[in-house]
């Protein structure tokens, strides 16, 4: 093991324990005691961190920008902006509060009124950010798409959304959107951000550039109550279409709490998160908690690529780095060497999330950086980071931390009647719960009250994760209780991509299961049986493959396709996916009771 780079960590017998000295580490850690912390916070008292609107409302579009273009941060850099080209751009808060506003303003131009939903589909340039908080300010209803989504999914999103405005670019437009959008009634507006100066936006578009250069940026946040809704996310479930999870502004609090004690951001901080805003957490993090903290907030628009990001680390001088497990499994396959020769020093916390952190890769942050890695818990319905390795507390590599402040959390078991048991045992398996009412707990999943209602249990909202935890109260992920599949970080629904491979003329049924790869967790991993007059080929899967990428985009696509005669089901007639994965990893098959004693040949099948 490399030398620790100063005497704030140390690593006892072996790696089971990172011993923190809380008084040594500079700046002073936001959450020094953990216990004294808990003990002491009320959500009521942490909204002393925010600034409000009057009548007690809550915009998050104010308390990111808006009160600090007003403040003495008007002239510090909000935004920096890293193209992938290298090319460079800054914001600061007052820059990006005009820039907001003029958005804001643009929309009621367009006769777009506050609920109604604006969706955004781009890689991660700056007229995103300003997408974003110009329509939360506005009080419309954003909801983020990833731009590696193909057609599919963001008809299926859309179309559930009601998306009455898409913010994209010319070429996503050509190629995701132009075939769907005749499918699509609700959208009235689509406007390309236009960077390249096209030669005539398509019809039924307007340019960017076209609403937004030489207009006023007169425009006041209206008054926004904190339950009013503020972002839709979705996410996908084991069975039917992604869920729409509802998030309100009032959710600034929790992106608040855990910026100051999850993130340990600071006045000075220049922090980068490397999470895709496409996705939830590049929304609260790379997007909202840093803004509200008043910090710089980095923004690298390419993809990951080991040596370029350890580049912009020393260049940038980041301090505070809030990435994940596969870019930190890609590092680490260079070593802990391909590191050295960078100046890092200014670096200071770095976290993980989305999906299970190893322990090997805590210690790579220990061996390459001076640093561990926090591990830390959510999910797209808690809205924010709900369970965390803070900076002043011991880390025990593989374990995601302890509950944030203010969120009580527990392992539960279900009970036949629908009630749950706490277990109280240390190290016992069960689902992991949390205590609801949580300032950024989803509020509901679109249009499916039956589906959110099943996700609590009396005053305990169960996450769908297994997990344990151990007698200091640190908690251990175990896995999911469900089929869906954690790619690269990006949660995967897999009868989304069942039904798209069933689209295809050959295919008579297709079950998708996702196959643990070392460096992206899991791989999307197909089984198809095929029509009457189809016949297994190399060909043929190539054209399963293409076809479901081209509908799905890469992000969602499945990277192998297998053929089967027939799909095993129960007999009340669901695909066996646990078994399919058991066969495929040659693990037990468990408890085959329920299972369609012929498995006929899919041929043989009533429709
Ligand atoms: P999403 O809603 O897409 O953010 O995915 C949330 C899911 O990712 C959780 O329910 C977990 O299954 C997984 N996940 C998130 N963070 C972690 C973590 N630190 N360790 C293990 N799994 C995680």
């Amino acid at each position: 093991m490399a030398a620790l780079r100063d005497d704030a960590v140390t690593v006892l017998g072996g790696w089971p324990r990172l011993r923190k000295e809380p008084a040594t580490l500079a700046p002073r850690p936001n959450l020094l005691d953990y216990e004294a912390t808990r003990a002491a916070f009320s959500w009521e008292a942490a909204r002393a961190g925010l600034s409000g609107l009057p009548g007690g409302g809550l915009n998050i579009a104010h308390e990111a920008v808006h009160r600090h273009a007003e403040g003495p941060r008007a002239g510090k850099v909000a935004l920096r902006w890293i193209g992938k080209d290298g090319s460079r751009r800054e914001l600061t808060y007052a820059a990006l509060a005009s820039d907001v506003r003029r958005f804001a303003r643009a929309l009621g131009t367009l006769g777009v009124r506050p609920g109604e939903r604006v969706f955004l589909l781009m890689g991660r340039i700056p007229e995103l950010y300003v997408a974003m908080l110009g329509a939360l300010s506005a009080k419309c209803v954003v909801s983020p798409l990833f731009s590696a989504f193909g057609p599919e999914p963001i008809a299926t999103r859309i179309g559930m959304g009601q998306g009455a405005v898409l913010v994209t670019t010319p070429e996503l437009y050509r190629r995701r959107v132009e075939a769907i959008r005749s499918s699509l009634p609700s959208l009235r507006h689509v406007i390309l951000v236009d960077r390249g100066g096209e030669a005539e936006a398509p019809a039924g578009t307007v340019r960017w550039a076209e609403l937004f250069d030489g207009a006023s940026d007169a425009f006041s946040v209206p008054a926004t109550d904190p339950e009013d809704l503020a972002l839709l996310h979705f996410t996908s479930g084991t069975t039917g279409r992604p869920k729409g999870a509802m998030h309100v502004h009032g959710a600034v609090l929790t992106h608040y709490v855990t910026g100051l004690y999850a993130l340990d951001l600071h006045e000075d901080d220049i922090f980068w998160c490397t999470a895709d805003p496409g996705w939830v957490t590049g929304t609260s993090y790379g997007v909202i908690a840093p803004l509200v903290h008043g910090v710089t907030n980095l923004v690298v628009e390419a993809e990951f690529d080991a040596q370029t990001w350890y580049s912009i680390l020393a260049a940038e001088k980041v301090t505070v780095w809030y990435t994940a497990p596969t870019a930190i499994r890609m590092m680490m396959r260079l070593g802990a060497e391909a590191v050295r020769g960078y100046d890092l020093s200014h670096l200071r916390f770095m976290a993980s999330v989305g999906e299970p952190l190893n322990p090997e890769g805590v210690m790579f942050g220990v061996e390459a950086f001076g640093r561990p890695f926090h591990d830390n818990w959510w999910q797209t319905e808690t809205g924010g980071i709900m369970i965390a390795n803070y900076a002043a507390m011991d880390v025990k590599p593989g374990s995601m931390g302890r509950p944030l402040p203010g969120i009580e959390a527990a392992i539960v078991q279900r009970q036949p009647d629908g009630t749950v048991r706490v277990v109280d045992e240390p190290m016992v398996e069960g689902e992991l719960a949390l205590k609801k009412g949580w300032p950024s707990m989803f509020r509901g999943y679109l249009g499916e009250e039956e589906r959110y209602r099943k996700c609590f249990a009396g005053d305990w909202y169960l996450t769908g994760d297994l997990a344990k935890k151990d007698e200091e109260g640190y908690f251990w992920f175990v896995g999911r209780a469900d089929d869906v599949i954690k790619s690269a970080g990006h949660l995967i629904g897999p009868f989304e991509v069942e039904s798209a491979l069933m689209e295809h003329p050959a295919v008579a049924e297709a079950a998708v299961i996702g196959k643990p790869d070392p460096i992206v967790g899991e791989v999307v991993k197909a089984f198809v049986a095929l029509k009457p007059g189809f016949s297994p080929s190399e060909e043929l899967r190539r054209d399963l493959l293409g076809h479901a990428r081209k509908r799905l985009g890469p992000a969602v696509a499945p990277k192998e396709i297998d053929f089967r005669e027939s799909l095993p089901r129960t007999r009340s007639g669901k695909i066996m996916r646990r078994l399919l994965k058991a066969r495929e990893l040659g693990l037990p098959e468990g408890d085959l009771s329920t299972l369609e004693s012929d498995e006929r040949p899919a041929a043989e099948r009533s429709p």
